[in-house]
């Protein structure tokens, strides 16, 4: 009679034997596989050794040490990263160093759930500092990582990826989900981020400015034998898409998925009120330096999955999770210059050319200084010993004058540094700006916006090439662009024929490429990429937009005044425009962007307001159950509003859309509507 094995007991020697030679057997294959680039068995046969591999490991869990193959992973070289897309974008967190901010989040948190949820659970866990990653596992085998990227696409890092420590090709249970993505931080520790440096400068190569330049670097490397020598692991902390499995809320997802073998920072994260939360964020702080990894801050998140997916997400990052950075490293330093810069909006900008200095795992040489109020309240000049601060990705700033050099006040020049041009002053703002529209400086920063990644994305077009464009007079306006011919590029010093064919290739590509991302791209003041695509998804076509008054952009909740004024004068502006039928001319047929995915609600194609006091809803969830439902939320009373919501005490609003026949709903009959 046989007893189950409880977890703790050993396995007889015969499966102890007969498990090393299943291991002996699978690293032999691996060698092969990924080091040989021979495979002697097919691809199931492989999968079978390793389902009885981890069949033992889960009968006798004493058999599997921290190098089981099912807990290493190894790679095959690729020859250069793909761009894929992620199913869902990762989104990154909106951040604050301040601890009023945090407690201003908490109060939106609670204000937006109609503050009914007095006992909300909060999780706190580290902000490792490294390389954000997705990696995919199908019925329970690890299949692709990508890297983060821009949020949409990101590198194919599969090949590196497996060479992580300690990540499990195949998750622990029986059970897995058809389709798991969980995201997570790829980190180097600070003892093997050492050790890798020490080896480079034996070998004289170049050091690594911190672990995440490192890991990241790591991951992208071709070869993943030669990544396999720098130790890089994996802590999750997040899920993309999932079938087959839904945890209830964040603490649970972590403890599932670390028994599932992928490794969590769990071992620092704490659940429960806002203020246990803040007590350990200062835990985490004071103990820094001691972590073996590099934290940067903590990250605060609601735990509830179904209250966070009421949240929901304000542009690209979720109104759920906040990051809670720690204070910034500061150096010091002496301004050796003071240059100004002609920005992309012709703006002047003065920035201090300092001693290289070393913060925060940086060199830092250039430190902007805004404007000349910025200077004049630093009292900066040339000569002074500075304070240089940086934190993260944050730029870095002088933070004050440590000991005076003596040298004169800076002076703002009057005119143009680059075209000579007599700078003007902009009643809105504090800057000054080169008004020439023309000018050289002004037309290349507009030009590398107009042709960057997230804009037209055009191949071949680096700095150096808009450089010669603009200096050769090839390019004095962005539609010339678009005129360009191989044979006037290929006569460009350093341009031979293919570059150029493949330069005007990348243009012909471009011409067509999304609305949203042309509109961002011809630098319209105020108008990013997130308004660009906005107002591309409501006027799919240059033509409908080019008929649109400035009350109907005002009309539209997300575009505010500032916005639809930048717009209607650009719409408005003979120059403008006029280069925008030449562009047209040219070929321009900006591709029409996808119907936005909830069209299909019970609100399609209808408009909404809500004035008075809601009972169920904040305005602010009301405002997402409009366009979550396919509608649109108005700004105020119109004929181009469907139907006013009200609450109690509706005042004017409602003495105004009876006025005009409109159709009105309280909030109950709004309720039932989309199905709540
Ligand atoms: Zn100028």
């Amino acid at each position: 009679m046989s007893s189950p094995p409880d977890a703790g007991s050993s396995p007889p020697a015969a499966v102890r034997q007969d498990y090393e030679a299943l291991v002996a057997e699978i690293r032999r294959h691996d060698e092969l596989y990924y080091q040989r680039d021979k495979a002697v068995i097919t691809d199931a046969e492989y999968d079978g050794l390793f389902r009885r591999l981890t069949d033992l490991e889960a009968r006798w869990p004493s058999l599997a040490g921290d190098d089981s193959p099912s807990r290493q992973v190894g790679g095959a070289p690729v020859p250069h990263l793909k761009s894929v897309a992620h199913r869902r974008p990762m989104l990154s967190l909106s951040n604050t160093y301040s601890r009023d901010e945090v407690l201003e989040w908490h109060q939106r948190v609670v204000d937006f759930l109609a503050g009914k949820l007095d006992q909300l659970v909060f999780n706190i866990e580290p902000k490792l500092d490294g390389v954000a990653a997705e990696l995919i596992y199908e019925q329970g085998r690890f299949v692709r990582a990508i890297t983060r990227g821009d949020g949409k696409t990101g590198d194919d890092v599969t090949h590196t990826a497996r060479t992580l420590v300690g990540l499990p090709r195949v998750l622990r249970t029986d059970h897995p989900p058809a389709l798991l993505e969980v995201r997570g931080e790829v980190i180097m520790t600070h003892a093997d981020f050492a050790a890798v440096n020490a080896a480079r400068e034996v070998a004289g190569e170049e050091l690594f400015v911190n672990p995440r330049n490192l890991a990241s670097g790591t991951l992208k490397m071709l070869n993943p034998v030669q990544a396999a020598r720098r130790p890089l692991s994996f802590k999750a902390y997040g899920l993309g898409v999932v079938e087959g499995w839904q945890p209830s809320g964040h603490a649970q997802m972590l403890q599932t998925l670390e028994d599932w073998g992928l490794p969590t920072a769990r071992e620092l994260a704490l659940s429960g009120s806002l203020d246990e939360v803040l007590a350990q964020h200062e835990v985490l702080r004071s103990g820094r330096d001691e972590l073996l990894f590099d934290v940067d801050g903590s990250v605060i998140k609601l735990d509830d999955f179904a209250l966070q997916a009421r949240l929901g997400e304000r542009s690209r990052s979720p109104r759920w999770a906040i990051a809670f950075k720690f204070p910034a490293r500061s150096g010091r330093s002496v301004v050796r210059e003071i240059q100004v810069q002609v920005g992309r909006t012709g703006a002047l900008t003065p920035r201090a050319v300092i001693d290289p200095v070393h913060v925060g795992g940086v060199t830092i040489e250039h430190v902007t200084l805004h404007n000349p109020d910025e200077i004049a309240r630093l009292g900066v000049k040339v000569g002074d010993a500075v304070f240089v601060e940086r934190a993260g990705d944050v730029i870095p700033k002088i933070t004050a004058v440590a000991e005076s050099g003596g040298g004169p006040a800076f002076v703002m020049p009057e005119a143009c540094p680059v075209c000579a041009t007599p700078a003007v002053a902009d009643d809105e703002e504090v800057v000054v700006r080169c008004p020439n529209r023309t000018c050289p400086a002004v037309m290349r920063r507009r030009i590398e916006h107009f042709v960057a990644r997230g804009a037209l994305d055009v191949d071949g077009m680096g700095s150096k090439l808009v450089d010669q464009l603009v200096e050769t007079g090839l390019v004095t306006r962005l539609s010339d662009l678009f005129a360009l011919t191989a044979e006037q590029l290929s006569q460009l010093p350093r341009m031979g024929e293919v570059s150029a064919a493949n330069v005007v290739a990348g243009l012909v590509a471009a011409r067509t490429r999304p609305l949203g991302r042309f509109l961002f791209g011809l630098g319209i003041r105020h108008v990013g990429d997130h308004m660009a695509e906005l107002v591309a998804s409501r006027w799919p076509s240059l033509t409908t937009l080019r008929g649109v008054s400035v009350e109907e952009l005002e009309d539209v909740a997300e575009i505010g005044p500032r916005v639809a004024q930048s717009l209607s004068a650009w719409l408005a502006d003979p120059d403008e425009q006029a280069e925008l039928d030449r562009m047209l001319s040219l070929g321009l047929v900006p591709a029409v962007p996808a119907p936005p995915a909830a069209s299909d609600g019970p609100l399609t194609g209808r408009t909404f307001l809500f004035t008075g006091a809601l009972s169920e809803l904040s305005r602010k969830e009301a405002g997402e159950l409009v366009k979550s439902a396919g509608g649109r939320l108005l700004s105020g009373v119109s004929k181009n509003l469907d139907v006013l919501v009200v609450g109690e005490k509706p005042g004017s609003k409602l003495k105004k859309a009876q006025e005009l026949g409109l159709e009105v709903l309280t909030e109950q009959e709004f309720l039932t509507l989309v199905g709540r």
